[in-house]
């Protein structure tokens, strides 16, 4: 005789925030919960050791904490699943051993692990993710009523729609945006403070080390000075200790980079938000209780961190699921050149890569400026493959999933999808980034030239991408400028760019 389940609700790693407790249609006495860390996650990428605790410390933590409230828990350990079994199969194993009414899933992240999902041939329910302020199908709706697919717009909707930063029917401070504020370069003169909390590793954080390191031996980064935290509590202390130390000045420094300094003032809570441990509402709730009881405040910085929340992350999710599974082959300009070995191992003279890649595999971490202006427009200016890399940023985060990398990837930071949200490749010179960091002062290349044998490679790659893409680029009415400054450049000048630019080209390759 099999056992009988009425009810098993499966969760995934990324599912943590799913309210069990407040579900009436799940019984504590006679439903299961059935914990799976999926292959069709843990083996798409090769993920950053210290990502692999965090989500692996946090899901069995979790598990754990229900079990003790006499929860009926299961659970599929991914170091048990030596075949690499889909969720398909996992799930046929535990429909042949107990008698199961009905399989009860949260739509899942991801678009493969969804598919999989939907091949089950058993009475199952799938639920709406509502961990989200904007379910796919209200993005849908609002993407197909648009002229043009813009963040800003989307946001303006879920402003309106949710009342946050409206006081009678009018925006807080006049103004839907306060980004211009945002942009302030650092000089000698400023100082940021450090941030300054660690989670310390205790023995359960040790275990999940020690099977990190079994199990997944061959992976990118290590596990050493580990200080990610695995509980909810954790992740409120997290968001607690930025709206006290860094908030006031998130704005002013929100696109600045220093060497130094890896954090400088953001939030470090993406790998909290995409698990599950923090939800979005409570966190821009909570951002707005804080600025009200501390008035210093300023209204940029608090507006600032709400649009990455309510704007950026919700537009991101609602891009991927519209135009998925097309989008991930996105290959705009066309280009097939391979990942150079220097984002691995940061083995580069240029020091914005090399601080850029360091901080990443040391930490599992860069902040978007980082990712987008370093990072994102190298790989472009290089005319270097999407999919390589969509494969890198895939692995090295440890807030990387596919949902939230991948257009983030193709649309933002490589225009590879020819501007489904963008209106323009975001490419820059070594201007920009000598302008919002310090990393040109230890720098061996000459920031302020681009036809010399030492001129910073981000000059002339800059100028080659221009005229290398014309073709794709020129009519961009945002891009008249630089095609105009080109038009005006010495033929001479233009060959020795070229000429620089397929010679490191050739060599990093
Ligand atoms: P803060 O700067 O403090 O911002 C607060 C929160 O806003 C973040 O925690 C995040 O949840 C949200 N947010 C801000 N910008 C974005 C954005 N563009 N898309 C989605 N959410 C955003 N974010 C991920 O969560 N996972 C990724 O895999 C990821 N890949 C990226 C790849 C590229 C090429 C780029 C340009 C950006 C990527 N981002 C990704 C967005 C962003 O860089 C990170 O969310 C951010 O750096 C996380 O650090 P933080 O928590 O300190 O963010
Ligand atoms: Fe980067 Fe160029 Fe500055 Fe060097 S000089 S840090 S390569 S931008």
């Amino acid at each position: 005789m099999k056992n009988k389940i009425r009810n098993l609700l499966v969760l995934f790693n990324d599912q943590i925030a799913f309210p069990i407790k407040q579900n009436e249609n799940f019984d504590k006495k006679q439903d299961y919960i059935l914990f799976i860390e999926p292959a069709e996650f843990f083996f798409k990428s090769n993920h950053h050791k210290k990502k692999l605790v965090f989500i692996l410390s946090s899901f069995r933590n979790y598990a754990e904490g229900l079990k003790k409230e006499n929860y009926n828990i299961l659970y599929e350990k991914i170091e048990d699943n030596v075949q690499r079994d889909t969720i398909n199969i996992i799930c046929d194993k535990y429909l042949k051993e107990y008698h199961i009414e009905k399989l009860t899933f949260i739509e899942p992240s991801d678009y493969d692990l969804e598919q999989n999902i939907k091949k089950i041939k058993h009475e199952k329910e799938i639920l709406i993710d509502n961990s989200f302020y904007c379910n796919k199908l209200e993005f849908k709706k609002w993407a197909e009523a648009q002229k043009n697919i813009l963040m800003e717009n989307f946001y303006r909707y879920l402003r309106k729609k949710h009342n946050i930063l409206i006081e009678n029917n009018k925006t807080t401070g006049g103004k839907w945006n306060f980004d211009s504020m945002n942009r302030e370069s650092i000089n000698k003169k400023t100082m940021i403070k450090k941030q300054n909390l660690y989670f310390l590793e205790n023995n359960f954080i040790k275990k999940i080390i020690k099977v990190v390191d079994t199990f997944f031996k061959d992976n990118i980064g290590n596990t050493s000075n580990y200080n990610f935290g695995y509980t909810k509590k954790d992740a409120k202390l997290r968001i607690n200790y930025f709206f006290k130390n860094h908030l006031k000045e998130f704005g002013k420094f929100q696109d600045a980079m220093v060497e130094e300094n890896e954090y400088i003032n953001h939030s470090i809570i993406s790998m909290y938000l995409n698990n599950g441990l923090l939800k979005p509402k409570d966190v821009i709730d909570s951002s707005i209780d804080f600025a009200k009881k501390n008035q210093d405040i300023p209204l940029n910085s608090l507006e600032g961190f709400i649009r990455q929340i309510l704007g950026w992350r919700e537009f991101i999710r609602g891009i991927y699921w519209l135009k998925m599974p097309n989008y991930k082959e996105s290959n705009f300009f066309s280009f097939n050149k391979k990942i150079p070995g220097f984002y691995w191992d940061y083995k580069t003279n240029m020091n914005c890569i090399k601080q850029s890649v360091k901080n990443t595999i040391d930490n599992s971490y860069a902040h978007h400026i980082q990712r987008l202006m370093i990072l994102g427009n190298f790989a472009l200016l290089a005319h270097i493959d999407p999919k390589e890399v969509q494969d890198w940023f895939l692995c090295v985060y440890a807030d990387a999933y596919e949902w939230v990398e991948m257009p983030n990837v193709i649309g933002m930071a490589l225009f590879a999808d020819g501007g489904v949200f963008s209106t323009k490749p975001y490419i820059a010179s070594g201007n920009y980034i000598n302008k919002m960091s310090n990393y040109c002062q230890n720098c061996i290349y000459n920031q302020k030239t681009k036809i010399e044998e030492d001129s910073c490679p981000f000059n002339y790659l800059y100028w080659n991408f221009l005229i290398k893409n014309q073709k794709e680029l020129k009519n961009n009415p945002r891009l008249f400028f630089p095609y105009n400054n080109l038009a005006k450049m010495k033929e001479i000048d233009l060959i020795k760019i070229q000429k620089n630019s397929t010679k490191f080209l050739e060599e990093i390759s």
